[in-house]
């Protein structure tokens, strides 16, 4: 489910990217002009001047926040930029090398533009591709149209370099930065009990793997008795409410210990026996649960739980474990509930 924020978060990352690319292909073209000016080639000052005004032109685009518009002005503009200025200056300028860093945007636009298509961004590298190849021959059977000093040759292939491969790893530095968020975020939501926040079964596996020494662990499974009878009687909402409540109430309450929502109205908690008797805490939380008054609208309820709990057995397998649990937890069931069984 895409959320307001996650909107955000991915409108704040196109609009920094798109900013920051502005105001560096501008310095850029400032740079340009101080070099066309020394150089004397003087179309060139011209075009490049007008480039200037429309790159502050885009600023305003930036802020209507027409950022596929932005990128499609952008790459046109870098084409006929990098055509014009190859043909009047050279091959050997470099200028060329943009039209490789201009493929890597193009990826990077459709990703995170609403279209999201990999045609998109083949259409692009088909046009640099093409481009690339015919500056080469065009420049290799025609002569510039300016000779240029090889001091000036030397500082834009120079530039041209270091700007492409900064500029693709830019790129791809927030690309995989984004990608990592993502990735991040979808394995704590894989992780998380919608209704209750607290952890789901899958979050139980992962404790169970994660933990290098569980000899001292105990684990318990607890399940609230005659849970159906608060959906009969009250509803569905008001026993997710009660759901809630119990996720919380066995968080704080067994604060140190792993929580998680095994499934339905069955809990699993993991005590370390080393951190304080493990069964009269677990009373202490039984006990918690049934002087609780649980308010919801105009029911109030009191619930019970029963719990069985079972060491941890060396090399004993997670299901296994739960299992030893479950087993104590139904003798509670039959013995009367509102008990722990260890
Ligand atoms: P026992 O004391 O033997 O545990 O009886 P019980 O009624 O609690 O157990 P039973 O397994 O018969 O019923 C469990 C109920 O829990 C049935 C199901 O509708 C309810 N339940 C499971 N998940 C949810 C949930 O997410 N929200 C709500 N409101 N109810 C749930
Ligand atoms: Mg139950
Ligand atoms: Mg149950």
């Amino acid at each position: 489910m895409t959320t307001v924020t996650d909107k955000r978060q991915h409108y704040d990352t196109i609009s920094k990217t798109c900013l920051t690319a502005n105001v560096a292909y501008l310095f850029l073209h400032i740079f340009y002009l101080i070099l066309f000016i020394i150089a004397r080639v003087d179309i060139l000052t011209y075009i490049d001047a007008a480039v200037i005004v429309i790159y502050l032109l885009f600023f305003w685009l930036l802020q209507k926040k027409k950022y596929y518009i932005y990128a499609l002005c952008c790459g046109n503009l870098f084409f006929a930029f990098i055509s014009v200025t190859t043909i009047m200056l050279g091959f050997n300028t470099g200028f060329h090398l943009y039209l490789i860093g201009l493929c890597v945007v193009s990826f990077f636009t459709s990703y995170f533009s609403k279209v999201k298509r990999i045609s998109n961004s083949m259409i692009w590298v088909g046009l640099s591709v093409a481009i690339y190849l015919t500056l080469y021959f065009v420049t290799k059977f025609n002569a510039p149209y300016y000779t240029i000093e090889p001091w000036l040759e030397i500082t834009l292939f120079t530039t041209h370099a270091i700007v492409v491969f900064v500029f693709v790893a830019g790129y791809m530095a927030v690309f995989v930065k984004y990608a990592l968020s993502l990735e991040r975020r979808i394995l704590s939501e894989s992780r998380t009990d919608e209704l209750t926040q607290i952890g789901n079964r899958y979050s139980l596996y992962d404790y169970f793997d994660s933990e290098p020494d569980k000899s001292t662990k105990v684990l318990a499974l607890f399940d609230i008795d005659d849970f159906k009878n608060i959906n009969d009687r009250y509803g569905h909402v008001t026993g997710d409410f009660v759901l809630q409540r119990v996720a919380k109430i066995a968080t704080d309450e067994l604060k140190d210990g792993f929580v998680c929502r095994y499934g339905g109205e069955e809990f699993v908690v993991v005590l370390d026996d080393t951190l304080g008797d493990v069964l009269s805490r677990l009373e202490a939380f039984r006990q918690r649960i049934e002087e609780e008054s649980f308010d919801f609208q105009e029911a109030k309820m009191h619930i019970t739980v029963t719990i069985g709990a079972a060491k941890h057995v060396q090399g004993i397998e997670l299901e296994k474990w739960v299992d030893l649990a479950d087993d104590r937890m139904y003798i509670g069931k039959n013995s009367g509930k509102n008990r722990v069984v260890f």
